[in-house]
């Protein structure tokens, strides 16, 4: 395995990941991936974002979705994101919950090191097990720091630490920016290969209902795309996870996350 330099040129590519099995309350976001897309593309908008870039089918591929087998999907996923950086390409995967970043992870932090991972999210996700299921969407960012898959670990709009994971978040070296604490946008200037990993519950669900763990107090759409530009350092990737079609209304929170891709793509290329 060769490790790639963040400078070279990658196309970011689209993949969704319909998965959700790693729900521990409610299923649903395995439906997102073509509601994203399809809110991605709407006439309601157009392809332009906020620094002026512009998008089109050039300066962003679509792979479409995984299709993913009733049995070791977390292996299909790695090889398939594997398999696009290997490309050159820079995958950007729609989920899904939030358990496909630790095999996301494990295709970027094989190839990339002195990776930052970034995470958005209410939750820190750090449980060494939830429920019996080391794998579950409350766990990933402890199978990733296990593994050495990041260098380092920014965690911006927590809201929901208990003991535990305050725990898990010492003992794994993780850098967290509580929510109470934003803004926090100079937290965010670091260097080197970045990897944004967006779980759509870090917005108040007041912005974004279509998620499964509602947690009030959370960012408006605003001060995450504040937080979003403020990261410094190249990005190499993304997902954008948690989007529940099922708790949406009016595919309100399917705008909202195809508004934070367009932004994300527009770092990416920039
Ligand atoms: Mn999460
Ligand atoms: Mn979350």
């Amino acid at each position: 395995m060769c490790s790639q330099e963040a400078s070279q040129t990658a196309i970011p590519v689209l993949l969704g990941v319909p998965f959700d099995a790693n729900s521990s309350y409610l299923r649903g976001a395995a439906d997102a991936p073509p509601l994203i897309r399809e809110a991605f593309h709407c006439d309601s908008s157009n392809s332009s974002t906020e620094s002026g870039i512009e998008l089109d089918s050039e300066s962003v591929l679509d792979a479409g979705d995984l299709q993913l087998p009733a049995n070791g999907e977390f292996q299909v996923i790695e090889s398939e994101v594997g398999a696009w950086l290997d490309k050159r390409q820079a995958p950007v995967c729609l989920g899904g919950d939030h358990s496909i970043a630790y095999p996301i992870m494990r295709a970027f932090g094989k190839r990339f090191l002195d990776l930052t991972l970034v995470q958005f999210d209410a939750h820190p996700d750090l449980y060494e097990e939830f429920e019996g299921n080391r794998y579950s969407h409350a766990c990933p960012f402890a199978r990733i720091m296990e593994e050495g898959l990041a260098k380092r670990l920014i965690q911006v709009g927590i809201r929901t630490m208990n003991a535990h994971q305050r725990k898990q978040a010492d003992r794994f070296g993780v850098e967290v920016v509580e929510m109470r604490e934003l803004p926090a946008l100079a937290r965010l200037k670091v260097a080197g290969p970045v990897y944004i990993s967006f779980d759509v519950d870090v917005l108040d669900p007041a912005f974004a209902p279509g998620i499964s763990h509602r947690e009030p107090g959370g960012m408006s759409v605003r001060e995450a795309i504040a937080h979003l530009h403020a990261i410094a350092g190249k990005v190499i990737g993304a997902d954008i996870v948690e989007y529940n079609p099922k708790q949406d209304v009016s595919q309100m929170t399917a705008m909202v996350c195809a508004k934070i891709l367009k932004e994300i793509l527009a770092k990416m290329i920039a």
